[in-house]
């Protein structure tokens, strides 16, 4: 699916907490359809990159374009950008008192102004997506942890996201769970969304991801296919961290 337009660029990114350098110059281009699997050990900023691509975080330093706009560009309308690019995070981040279609139906109509019939119709058609057009009027608390995570990525999908962006979408799941939600990301890899997934899941990242990336202490150290990167890792850094994980 990948084609040969680039969707996000980063460019010379760079972010610190204080005196805390977290990101150190990362340069990364993601194609459109592509899906490039993040890894590295914790601390090393896989997150913040994440964060920085949807300005959840302000670079210190760096340009991220995505779908040829500038983002980090002063004068940009954050809450334009933000619409364009969906975000799943480890802990789903339901609200907790609306159902699940209303998880959908809420973001939909504050953010995007959509009707409530057009709503409620966008939300209906995205949890079938993930499977989950029988949980609609369940809360949050009624839901597996998985399924929660596929409502979570549901609603991401209704507000029609150019870009997903996924941080360890799976490590706060029961190992039995989660095989749905990598799943649905699967599906959505397979229809051609671009994607950047930070994740411990190998088996995923060799099956799915175009690329894999690995980061430590806010460099990308070692880039390319997930079998040359997984299976035949050139630094040492990067083996030392594959045999700790696999
Ligand atoms: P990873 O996702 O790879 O585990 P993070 O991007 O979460 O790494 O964190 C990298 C470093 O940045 C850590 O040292 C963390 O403590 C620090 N950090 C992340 N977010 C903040 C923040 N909002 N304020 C201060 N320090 C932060
Ligand atoms: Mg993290």
């Amino acid at each position: 699916m990948k084609t040969s337009e680039t969707e996000i660029s980063i460019r010379g990114l760079h972010k610190s907490f204080g005196d805390n350098e977290v990101l150190r110059g990362i340069d990364l281009d993601v194609a459109a359809g592509e899906v490039v699997c993040v890894i590295g050990p914790s601390g090393s900023g896989k997150s913040t990159l994440l964060r920085c691509v949807n300005l959840l975080e302000e670079p210190t330093k760096g340009q991220v374009f995505v779908g040829g706009t500038e983002v980090t560009d002063l004068d940009v309308d954050i809450d334009a950008v933000r619409r364009r690019i969906g975000m799943v995070f480890q802990q789903f981040n339901l609200f907790p008192h609306v159902t699940a279609v209303e998880n959908l139906t809420l973001p939909q109509r504050r953010v995007l102004r959509r009707g409530k019939e057009e709503a409620a119709r966008v939300a209906r058609e995205n949890l079938v997506r993930v499977g989950l057009a029988d949980k609609a009027d369940a809360y949050p608390a009624q839901l597996s942890g998985g399924q929660q995570q596929r409502v979570a990525i549901a609603r991401a999908l209704a507000m029609g996201p150019e870009v997903m962006l996924f941080d360890e979408p799976t490590s706060a799941l029961d190992p039995e769970l989660v095989g749905d939600v990598l799943a649905v990301m699967r599906m959505l890899a397979a229809e051609g969304m671009t994607m950047m997934v930070v994740t411990h899941e190998m088996s995923f990242a060799r099956e799915v991801a175009d690329r894999v990336v690995f980061m430590d202490e806010g460099r990308i150290v070692e880039e390319g296919p997930a079998d040359r990167v997984v299976g035949d890792p050139q630094h040492e850094r990067t083996r030392h961290f594959l045999t700790r994980i696999l």
